[in-house]
């Protein structure tokens, strides 16, 4: 059997859709034991954020750092092929991630973007509680 070294992949929305996922799985559980209350995926938002704090007018984005085009060490890193094609998609997305948070904003709420870098972090939690007070 061989292997395709991650970064040499070829990022599929299935494989994106799979590891957002879990990414949301880590901060669910986190801010449940809380006690945190949300809802998820909330469509009467502009970019249906993952979690929704109606009371304390807060949401969360929780983004892969390839696919968000974050600003660090994972998500500069870009597929061997179709680069252009990728840097093209990835800055879209960068541009309509900026839209969604001005809009939601703008309607009056406060925004926290936790990136997949920042999942492990042990000052996450604290980050969180201090957003959402
Ligand atoms: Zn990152």
């Amino acid at each position: 059997v061989t292997e395709t070294p991650e970064a040499l992949r070829r990022p599929t929305m299935q494989a994106v859709k799979s590891k957002n996922a879990k990414l949301e799985m880590i901060v669910r559980r986190l801010l449940h034991a809380a006690a945190y209350r949300y809802r998820l995926h909330d469509n009467t938002l502009p970019g249906k954020p993952d979690l929704v704090f109606p009371g304390r007018r807060a949401v969360i984005f929780v983004h892969g750092c390839f696919w968000h085009g974050h600003d660090c060490k994972r998500g500069a890193r870009m597929p061997a092929t179709n680069r252009q094609y990728w840097s093209a998609k990835i800055s879209r997305n960068k541009q309509r991630d900026a839209e969604h948070i001005h809009a939601i904003r703008k309607a009056g709420w406060r925004v926290l973007t936790v990136w997949e870098c920042e999942t492990k972090l042990p000052s996450l939690m604290k980050r969180m509680t201090r957003f959402l007070g």
